[in-house]
C-alpha cells in the first residue's frame, strides 16, 4: 500500500510525486515556509538529476477562516485578496528558484471537487457521523482555540477569556484506525522521518485516537459538505485533500506521493489523520512524511506580534537565491530546530561562496580559458583527467547521494566543500599558474576542469543559479571542453 521509497529511485524514469504543504495566505511567505519549499525542491531537482520523473507540488490553503479575517483587513474583496496573495505566493517561489510543476489553490474547482467526491468515500465507509462540538472561540481570533494554547484560562494574544461554544457538526471515526496505524507504522520504519519525530508521532497514537470534528457550522466561505449546506469542510478533509486534487484521484491510485515535506507542527496531521482518511476511502497511502524544525532569529521567537518575522526576498536581494538556500540548507540540520542569522548567514555566504566556491571556480576558469579546450571527464589519452581526480569525484558523487538518502544536507554540502578544498589545494601545490611545461600544464587543468564541472553538477540541487553559471562556463564539444571566464559568482557581501 504504500508509495515509492527514495532508495529505489534510479536512472529510469520513474515517476517521483513530493509535495509542501499548502500555505495559509493570511500572509506572505516568511523564512519558514521558505525552508520547507526550498528542502522540498532540493530534493525534486536531485531526484529530477538521478533521472525520475518529478512531480513537485506546491500551492495555498485559500478556505480558511484566517483568510476572510486577512481580507477584511486589507479591506479587498476576498477575491481579489485571494488572487493577489496567490501571485505573491507564486512569485516568490520563482524568486528563489524552487522548480515546482503544479501550484494548486484550495479554491479551484478540481480541489472542490475532488474534496467532496472524498468526503462521500468516508461517508460511505460509515466514517463520518454527526456529533456534539465543543470548542473554545476566542472573539479576537474569530477562531477556536485549543486548551493547551490558553495560559491562566486566557487567550495568550487577546488577554480574554474564550467562550465555550457548543455546535453540531460532523467527525471523522478517527479512533476506528488506531490499530491499522500502529501496524503501518511498524511496517515502514521509514515513514516519518526523521526517527525522533516518528516516535513522538507513534507514542501519541499508542496513548488512544479520539474522532475528530471534520465540519463547521456553515460560514459563508470555504467548501460545503455535500448534501448538507448548512456545514462547511473543516481543514483536514479539506487541505490534506489537495495531495489528490492537483493530480486526479486515479494517478494517486496509481502512484501516491512519495514524499510530503513540512514543518513539525503539522507533521501530526499528516501522520495520523492523513493515512486514517486515505485507509477509509480506500486509497493507497503516501511513503514518507518528511518533518523539519522551528526557526528562531537570533536565537528567539520568530513571531507576527514580535515583529520579527524575516522575509526570505529580503534576503534574496542582498545574498541572492542561492546565498539563501546555501545558507538554510548548510547550517540546520534537517528535523532539528534551527537558528536564522544575519551575522551567521553572512560569514557562511563570504567563507564558503565568495571565498571559497567562487574564487575555486573564478582560479579554475581564468587559467583554463587561455587554453584551447580540454580533454572532459572521461576522455581516454595522454592528457586526460588522471584516475586520481576521477575517483575522489566519483566518491563525493556517491557522498553527496547516501546523505540525500538521509536528508542530511549540511553533511551532503561539506562533502562537496571537501572537494573544491581539494581542488584548491591542488592549484597551490602545483602552482598551476606557474606551470610551463604545455603539457603538464593542460593536465593539470584537464583535471581541475573536470572537478570544477563535476562540482557544477553535484551543486545543482542546492544551488541551481552557480551550477548554471558553472556548467555553462564549461563548453562540453564531444570528449573536450572549453572554459571561458565568468563574472564572479557571489561578490563578497559587506
Ligand atoms: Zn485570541
Amino acid at each position: 500500500m504504500v508509495g515509492g521509497k527514495t532508495e529505489n529511485c534510479g536512472m529510469n524514469g520513474e515517476k517521483f510525486y513530493i509535495t509542501t504543504p499548502i500555505y495559509y495566505v493570511n500572509d506572505k511567505p516568511h523564512i519558514g515556509h521558505a525552508y520547507t519549499t526550498i528542502a522540498a525542491d532540493t530534493l525534486a531537482r536531485w531526484h529530477a538529476a538521478e533521472g525520475d520523473n518529478v512531480f513537485f507540488l506546491t500551492g495555498v490553503d485559500e478556505n480558511a477562516q484566517k483568510t476572510v479575517d486577512a481580507a477584511k483587513k486589507t479591506g479587498e474583496e476576498i477575491h481579489a485578496y485571494t488572487d493577489r496573495l496567490a501571485a505573491l505566493w507564486q512569485s516568490t517561489w520563482e524568486k528563489l528558484g524552487i522548480s515546482n510543476t503544479d501550484f494548486i489553490r484550495t479554491t479551484e474547482e478540481r480541489h472542490v471537487a475532488v474534496v467532496k467526491d472524498f468526503w462521500r468515500r468516508l461517508e460511505a465507509a460509515g466514517d463520518i457521523y454527526r456529533g456534539e462540538y465543543r470548542g473554545l472561540y476566542c472573539k479576537g481570533h474569530e477562531a477556536f482555540l485549543k486548551e493547551d494554547e490558553l495560559v491562566d484560562g486566557l487567550c495568550p494574544d487577546h488577554k480574554t477569556a474564550p467562550e465555550l461554544v457548543v455546535e453540531e457538526n460532523y467527525f471523522f471515526r478517527l479512533s476506528k484506525y488506531q490499530k491499522a496505524l500502529l501496524e503501518l507504522y511498524e511496517e515502514n520504519p521509514d515513514f516519518v522521518a526523521p526517527a525522533h519525530r516518528f516516535n513522538e508521532i507513534k507514542s501519541f497514537v499508542e496513548r488512544g485516537l479520539e474522532d475528530v470534528s471534520f465540519s463547521r457550522e456553515k460560514r459563508d466561505w470555504g467548501i460545503p459538505v455535500p448534501d448538507d449546506p448548512g456545514q462547511v469542510i473543516y481543514v483536514w478533509a479539506d487541505a490534506l485533500v489537495n495531495y489528490i486534487s492537483a493530480v486526479g484521484i486515479e494517478w494517486w491510485e496509481e502512484h501516491p506521493a512519495d514524499m510530503h515535506v513540512m514543518a513539525k507542527d503539522i507533521a501530526r496531521f499528516h501522520a495520523v489523520i492523513w493515512p486514517a482518511m486515505l485507509m477509509s476511502a480506500g486509497l493507497p497511502l503516501p511513503g514518507q512524511i518528511v518533518v523539519h524544525g522551528f526557526f528562531t532569529l537570533n536565537g528567539t521567537k520568530i513571531s507576527k506580534s514580535l515583529g520579527n518575522t524575516i522575509d526570505p526576498l529580503d534576503v534574496a536581494a542582498r545574498y541572492g537565491a542561492d546565498g539563501l538556500r546555501y545558507f538554510l540548507l548548510r547550517e540546520i540540520p534537517f528535523g532539528a530546530d534551527g537558528d536564522f542569522s544575519e551575522a551567521k548567514l553572512r560569514e557562511r555566504y563570504n567563507g564558503d561562496l565568495a571565498n571559497g566556491l567562487g574564487n575555486f571556480a573564478a582560479r579554475v576558469l581564468a587559467l583554463a580559458a587561455k587554453e584551447e579546450s580540454l580533454p572532459a571527464l572521461g576522455a581516454e589519452g595522454a592528457g586526460a583527467p588522471d584516475n586520481e581526480f576521477a575517483g575522489v569525484i566519483e566518491d563525493t558523487r556517491r557522498a553527496v547521494r547516501a546523505k540525500l538518502v538521509a536528508l542530511k544536507f549540511p553533511e551532503a554540502l561539506a562533502a562537496v566543500w571537501e572537494v573544491i578544498s581539494f581542488g584548491d589545494r591542488y592549484v597551490n601545490e602545483k602552482k598551476v599558474w606557474e606551470i610551463n611545461d604545455d603539457a603538464a600544464r593542460r593536465a593539470a587543468l584537464a583535471n581541475l576542469t573536470a572537478l570544477l564541472g563535476a562540482v557544477g553538477d553535484m551543486l545543482a540541487p542546492f544551488l541551481p543559479d552557480a551550477s548554471q553559471k558553472i556548467k555553462a562556463a564549461l563548453v562540453r564539444e564531444g570528449d573536450t571542453v572549453r572554459a571561458v571566464k565568468i563574472e564572479p559568482l557571489f561578490p563578497r557581501a559587506k
